[in-house]
């Protein structure tokens, strides 16, 4: 067999669409793991509607994806050898220019291009869906041109591929109807035919067609703003349609450049999932270095050594960056500076033995706590005195802890004291338990 090459032949109309990101893994994962090519080809025919910042940004975000490709081209840079190959079949008898009536303009004359369609069952193989027949008689002959230096974009498509040597055209399943049209252009042209694999629709989370209508967020770049890694959305827009045959669930793009065939490609719709693509990237968030996680969050705070130090809380609670951004800006804020409380709020929870000398009674053992002790050690240290005012007063536990949560955080709500301690040091903890002591001394 040839050299596989496939190709990524995006319309930059729009901005990059989940659905194309997907198509172009596919053609990626399939060439790399058959050891051949990729072609890029932005198909930026359509004038009035392509835009070169499309184009950039659909290209920004498939590297981003850890894309690439061994060609790039644009459709509108191969106009004359369209019209090269228009006249050939013209002149071989394949296709025929028709002057007609211009369907946009009422009188004007065009001489339009008309393919000669010998009108018989086409039968295709999809190396998904198995063989597919059309019968193209009621095609008619078709235009293939609007005028000699104005392919159509079926014809466009057919003589790129040809001159690309594509052997594999892997798309989506609404090009199924376009293919019929395709091969009689391909026949014309006396081009090969490429296998065809169509992959199925992407549906949104109530199994229809995927649209901004059903809320589902659609562009690449969206997800990254969101704080999505980008080998999350590899990994999960992998398994939208395809999956290695086992229960197998992690992969990083290099996995799946080894496990992907088309076989393992669904002929039915996949289902767009939120709440599978957010524990995806929590468990790619969970497998960087702490250093790592800040960086590619990006994640900021006045105090680096703190923050390096919430990363295990970060990687426990948030599933996206944008998640773990709103944890240090609100619930964990009180980590980076010091609260702001009043004593009405301190004793809010006082019932039985006041608050002032239960918060005393902790003085001590914070001081004598190893320095950067774990959560677990700040719990096995200061829990028996919660335990001991459990047995004897009537506040049990919440007694002491709600006060020396509070006298923490300064907030309703916030990780749990050990937490806290553990996190902003045993010394910023002494200092907040005593301004909280000062306050009650008042
Ligand atoms: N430019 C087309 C699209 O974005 C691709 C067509 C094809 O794969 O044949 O849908």
């Amino acid at each position: 067999m040839n050299k596989v090459v496939t190709r990524i032949p995006p319309s930059p109309t729009g901005r990059l669409h989940i659905g194309t990101a997907r198509t172009a893994l596919f053609n990626y994962l399939f060439a790399r793991h058959a050891g051949g090519s990729v072609v890029f080809r932005s198909e930026d025919t359509d004038r009035a509607r392509s835009k070169k910042e499309y184009e950039d940004e659909i290209i920004e975000g498939l590297h981003w994806l850890g894309l690439s490709w061994d060609a790039f081209s644009r459709q509108s840079e191969h106009a004359p050898r369209h019209r090269e190959l228009l006249e050939q079949i013209v002149a071989a008898g394949t296709a025929y220019v028709s002057k007609e009536e211009s369907k946009m303009e009422k009188g004007k004359m065009v001489e339009v291009v008309r393919l000669k369609n010998p009108g018989r069952s086409i039968t295709f193989h999809d190396e998904i869906r198995g063989d597919i027949t059309f019968d193209s008689t009621e095609l008619g002959d078709f235009v293939i041109a609007r005028a000699i230096d104005d392919p159509i974009y079926h014809f466009a498509v057919v003589a790129d591929d040809m001159d690309a040597d594509i052997t594999h055209v892997i798309r989506g399943e609404d090009h199924i109807s376009n293919t019929t049209r395709q091969i009689l252009i391909q026949e014309a042209l006396g081009a090969p035919r490429p296998a065809y694999a169509h992959l199925p629709l992407i549906l949104d989370e109530k199994r229809a067609k995927l649209s901004k209508r059903s809320g589902t967020v659609l562009s690449l770049h969206d997800y990254r703003d969101e704080g999505f890694l980008p080998e999350a959305m590899v990994n999960y827009v992998a398994l939208l349609g395809w999956s290695p045959g086992t229960d197998e669930e992690h992969f990083s793009l290099a996995e799946l450049v080894k496990r992907f065939t088309l076989e393992g490609v669904q002929k039915g719709g996949a289902a767009w999932n939120r709440e599978k693509l957010l524990s995806v990237n929590q468990r790619w968030m969970r497998e960087l270095s702490d250093t790592d996680f800040i960086a590619r969050g990006a994640l900021e705070a006045v105090d680096e050594k703190v923050l390096r130090r919430a990363v295990p809380l970060l990687k426990e609670r948030t599933r996206t960056f944008d998640e773990a951004r709103e944890l240090l800006s609100g619930e964990l804020s009180c980590l980076f500076s010091s609260p702001k409380f009043s004593r009405e709020a301190l004793v809010a929870k006082e019932c039985g033995t006041p608050t002032k000398p239960l918060l005393q009674t902790l003085l001590v053992p914070l001081q004598d706590l190893p320095d950067n002790a774990t959560p677990e050690i700040v719990k096995s240290v200061l829990m028996p005195l919660a335990d001991a005012e459990e047995a004897r007063g009537k506040g049990g536990r919440g007694a002491l802890l709600w006060p020396f949560r509070y006298a923490l955080s300064g907030q309703e709500k916030s990780p749990d004291p050990f937490t806290l301690v553990s996190l902003i040091g045993k010394e910023e903890a002494l200092a907040r338990v005593k301004k909280a002591i000062a306050i009650l001394e008042e």
